[in-house]
Parts: C-alpha cells; sequence; structure tokens
C-alpha cells in the first residue's frame, strides 16, 4: 500500500516535471521567434523621444538615430553603435539580453549607445577607452544615462570611416 502510495507520488511529480519543462521551452522558443512585446516596444520608443528631445536640447542636433532591435550581436554585447561608410549612423540592440533585464537594456544601455552616436555625428571618432573619453561620458550624462563610466571594456562601437578622411 506504501508502495503504491508512493509510485503515485512519484508519477505525479514527472508529470509536473514535465510540464514545467515544456512550458520553459515553449517559453524560449516563443521568445526566440516573436519580435519584442508591445509593452517593451512603446518603452523604446517612448525612450527613444525622450533621447531625440535632449539630443537637440543640450547639443542642438536635430537627427534622430534609428535603433534597431537585433539577434545578431554578439551574446556577451548589449548593444552598438554602427558608424557607416556611406555616414548612416545606426544603434542596435541586443534583443536576447531583453529577456534578463528590459529596464537595464532601456535606462543603460540605449543612453550609453545614444551617447556614441552624437560623438559620430559631431565627427568624434575618438578610440580612447575603446571609445569612451571624457566628451563621451558628458553627453552620456547629459542623456541622462546611468551607465556612463569610462572604465566600460567592452568593443560596442564600429567606426567604418573609409570614406570620412578623403
Ligand atoms: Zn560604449
Amino acid at each position: 500500500m506504501f508502495i503504491q502510495q508512493l509510485r503515485n507520488f512519484f508519477l505525479i511529480v514527472v508529470i509536473f516535471a514535465s510540464i514545467l519543462l515544456a512550458y520553459i521551452w515553449y517559453d524560449d522558443y516563443h521568445f526566440a521567434t516573436n519580435p519584442l512585446s508591445k509593452n517593451i516596444q512603446n518603452k523604446i520608443y517612448q525612450k527613444h523621444e525622450e533621447l531625440r528631445i535632449l539630443t537637440y536640447k543640450h547639443f542642438n542636433i536635430k537627427r534622430v538615430f534609428p535603433i534597431n532591435i537585433s539577434e545578431k550581436l554578439d551574446s556577451n554585447k548589449f548593444g552598438m553603435a554602427v558608424y557607416s561608410k556611406d555616414g548612416q549612423i545606426n544603434i542596435y540592440l541586443n534583443k536576447n539580453r531583453f529577456k534578463e533585464n528590459e529596464n537595464y537594456m532601456i535606462n543603460d544601455v540605449i543612453p550609453h549607445e545614444y551617447a556614441h552616436a552624437i560623438m559620430f555625428e559631431l565627427g568624434n571618432f575618438s578610440k580612447q577607452n575603446n571609445g569612451h573619453p571624457k566628451k563621451w561620458q558628458f553627453i552620456c550624462k547629459k542623456l541622462n544615462g546611468l551607465r556612463c563610466d569610462r572604465f566600460v571594456n567592452n568593443n560596442d562601437i564600429l567606426i567604418e570611416k573609409t570614406n570620412i578622411f578623403k
């Protein structure tokens, strides 16, 4: 009798664990195959608006730098700012990093990368501290950035400047 009960209990645990596992897999799969939720997209949009206004207010720059969500960034990168040969300036955010902490992505990473974009727009392509000189820090803080320390040791800028020093 006791053995029977134990077997039933064990069976229930196994079934429950299987359902949980299936749910986790589904959740991961669901995340990987879908765009970010409307809620997150909306927060990114709001942040972008705030940065656009601050950029004009503090630096008199009207240009808006596109923010792109990408799944192709290295897994260790949160975001990147890219200056292309044709003068385009783009910000890329690592979609997969939103899952861990969307607030960090929005309040820390976006202003950080936006400050790189403004540096490019100002023609400042300094490589100091991997693109994090004092000027960058000043801009980052003006954008209400929370991650404006100068000793970030990741390479999060890409400069394709074949055409700009002709
Ligand atoms: Zn950076």
